[in-house]
């Protein structure tokens, strides 16, 4: 007698389709079926512990489907059905901040796939709302992100190497453009270091004064030494590249007012050491003690809201870590209350394009980080230290 057609059987089945699956399969393909099976439900317990590690324990119904023939396959685990995130449209998925947590998130919501600009930006502003929410939750009941190794867990030194110089003058400078050019004109001709013997010129820094971001690198290479710039070489037009492709980021997620803040001529640029190094070598550490200071200074005198390190020198400086820039880089650090984002350097993105995408990892990370502030507060940015009232 022929068994009744079984809903387990698929659509390949051909026409005499139906058969139950003990007469279907080889024993080999049956236990690839029930490994499947596993790994699903599995996969579907992982996602539930998920959601109720982040406090979501309900989620949007789905939309009705056109009815088609279901498998008698043993129901999933309660409200599993209603997380299938192919049930949520994706305009709704947008707009519901619980949407960026149907899935555990392996790259911040925006960065997926082509949208349009509407659309990336509802799913920024969603991202920015639900991640404001889960900081407002306990630690314990925040969903834990896959992490890598903290950068604190590397070899720290102190924040400040006993070895390098501290300038008292410089230790209370007033902010923005006034305090630059205290600093600059403290560093004078200066003749601190070796390094003094082989420069043009001192290259002490460019850019806004009063910068969202600021970028850091290691030191002048020829072109700077020569136009008393930094970053004006081949790695500095990539550099360049970097920024504004920020900028056309931002106003892409529909962030304008950052994307105006993230031109070359409005982030600051400077390096650790403001004289070249011979042959553009490493800096070495007598060189980086004695000019540090300088560093510190203008970033304190900028006040950016991120910073960005570019390469292993201007990276193990701030953070005050020896760890490998490939440990550091994607993790945002701390200089002084200040969010810190090791990445390569343009140069070695020269030498090495495929780096290039993890760069622009990093570089969306602080896009984000700057999105975040910008929502900190209803009208805009919460001021930088220098600009609030006492
Ligand atoms: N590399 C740097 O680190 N700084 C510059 O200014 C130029 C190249």
């Amino acid at each position: 007698m022929a068994h009744p057609p079984s809903p387990t059987a698929s659509s390949t089945d051909g026409p005499s389709g139906g058969h139950r699956l003990d007469v279907m399969v080889s024993p080999g393909d049956e236990q690839a079926i029930v490994d499947e099976l596993h790994s699903v439900v599995t996969g579907l317990r992982a996602r539930l512990t998920w959601l109720k590690q982040g406090g979501i324990d309900a989620a949007p119904a789905p939309i009705p489907r056109p009815a088609r023939p279901r498998p008698s396959a043993p129901s999933p685990p309660v409200g599993v059905g209603k997380l299938d995130p192919a049930a949520v449209p994706a305009h709704a998925a947008a707009r519901d901040p619980r949407a960026s947590l149907t899935a555990p998130p392996r790259e911040p919501a925006y960065d997926s796939g082509p949208r349009d600009s509407d659309d990336a930006a509802a799913i920024a502003r969603a991202a920015v709302e639900s991640s404001s929410r889960l900081a407002t939750r306990s630690p314990s009941a925040a969903p834990k992100a896959p992490v890598r190794k903290a950068a604190s867990d590397a070899p720290a030194l102190s924040s400040r190497p006993s070895s390098e110089v501290v300038y008292p003058e410089l230790q209370a400078v007033p902010s923005g453009a006034d305090g630059l050019r205290v600093i600059r004109e403290f560093i004078g001709d200066c003749r601190r270091c070796n390094l003094c013997h082989g420069r043009n010129q001192i290259v002490f820094g460019d850019g806004n004064p009063t910068p969202w971001l600021a970028f850091v690198g290691e030191g002048p290479g020829a072109d700077e030494d020569r136009t008393g710039l930094p970053f004006v070489g081949a790695a500095g037009e990539l550099l360049s590249k970097m920024i504004k492709a920020m900028g056309e980021h931002a106003l892409k997620l529909g962030f304008p007012e950052l994307a105006e803040q993230l031109s070359r001529e409005r982030v600051y640029i400077a390096n650790v050491v403001k004289c070249r190094p011979p042959g553009n070598r490493v800096p070495e550490a007598d060189e980086i003690a004695a000019c540090g200071g300088f560093i510190r200074a203008q970033l304190t005198a900028l006040s950016p809201r991120v910073i960005v390190a570019l390469g292993r020198t201007p990276t193990q400086f701030l953070l005050a870590n020896s760890a490998p820039l490939g440990r550091l880089r994607g993790q945002f650090g701390d200089w002084q209350g200040v969010p810190v984002m090791p990445t390569y350097h343009p140069a070695y993105l020269l030498r090495t394009p495929s780096a290039k995408a993890q760069v622009w990892d990093d570089l969306k990370l602080v896009i984000l980080r700057l999105v975040e502030q910008l929502s900190a507060s209803p009208t805009g940015f919460v001021p930088p230290p220098h600009e609030r009232n006492p």
